[in-house]
């Protein structure tokens, strides 16, 4: 669980919503929604609803059936709207580029296979 009085990450206000997000999945533990600074043409953005994670290392230690399911739910969302060719992209810590600090996915790619990501 996440520490007395830790401050709920962003992604824990999405999913409580209070924030507005655009969501395109949901099941009981995963949530999927657009992120909001796309750094490709398909970016989506896959997260636990259970905050304790910090990050996909903690995940996969923790609960690697909650990892599993969030792949799939991110390979679902990827076929739909990609084609089925996509980055899955986990950022490990800050010097890695994380930034918001509650295990999440970015599902990223072109949407039109004329395009590639590069
Ligand atoms: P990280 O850098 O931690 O791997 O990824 C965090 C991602 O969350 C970033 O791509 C960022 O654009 C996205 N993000 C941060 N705040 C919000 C928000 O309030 N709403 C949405 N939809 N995405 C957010």
């Amino acid at each position: 669980m996440s520490s007395p009085g830790a401050k709920p990450s962003i992604f824990s206000r999405i999913i409580a919503r209070e924030i507005p997000a655009t969501i395109v999945a949901e099941t009981d533990r995963i949530i999927a929604f657009e992120d909001i600074a796309p750094q490709a043409p398909v970016h989506i953005v896959i997260t636990t609803k259970a905050t304790q994670y910090r990050n996909v290392v903690e995940l996969a230690a923790g609960d690697p059936a909650l990892l599993a399911e969030l792949v799939r739910v991110a390979a679902t969302i990827a076929d739909e709207r990609t084609g089925g060719e996509f980055r899955l992209v986990f950022n490990n810590g800050a010097a890695a580029g994380q930034t918001v600090f509650h295990v999440h996915a970015h599902v990223m790619g072109v949407g039109d296979r004329s395009q590639s990501l590069g």
